[in-house]
């Protein structure tokens, strides 16, 4: 999985919009240094992992519920080389159960990887990411308990 390097980026913001991971406050913080810089890119790196792990941990349920299911969207999830795929198979109840979670197929169709490889990966990630965290989080003026991460739109455009 590759990572864009937001950093530079965000060294660049005089202001940096931020939310809180808890009570969802949205406030801007004002020529920041470089540790709150840090911190802030940490943990929205982690905020977006812990995104990901959801979805992806969706994925596999929905994969479980249709263990025989040969659906494109499910079989190029599972096979990472081309010439290993079985044929792909039209499958309805599938179909259906992929309209009932928009956000889920939205991300399945703009994104591809290999689902327990994804998942393993991300998973570490996030735990690397969060020991390099530790006490250094910028806690939420509003409700004293959640942190700040940088606006989360803001976030994944940075590169
Ligand atoms: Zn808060």
């Amino acid at each position: 999985m590759a990572f864009v390097n937001k950093w530079a980026a965000l060294q660049e913001l005089e202001n940096v919009p931020v939310s809180c991971s808890t009570c969802g406050v949205q406030t801007e913080l004002h020529s920041p240094n470089e540790a709150v810089r840090h911190a802030l890119h940490n943990a929205s790196y982690i905020q977006s992992f812990k995104k990901q792990i959801v979805l992806l941990q969706r994925t596999r349920a929905l994969f479980e519920r249709f263990p025989t299911s040969r659906h494109p969207v499910k079989i190029s999830h599972e096979y990472v080389h081309k010439a290993e795929r079985p044929q792909t198979q039209q499958d309805k109840d599938f179909d259906r159960a992929l309209a009932d979670d928009a956000e889920l197929r939205h991300f399945l169709m703009r994104s591809s990887f290999l689902l327990p490889a994804r998942l393993a990966g991300v998973s570490k990630a996030c735990d690397e990411w969060q020991q390099r965290l530790d006490d250094s989080l910028i806690r939420c003026n509003a409700c004293q308990y959640g942190h700040y991460v940088i606006d989360a739109a803001l976030f994944e455009q940075l590169t």
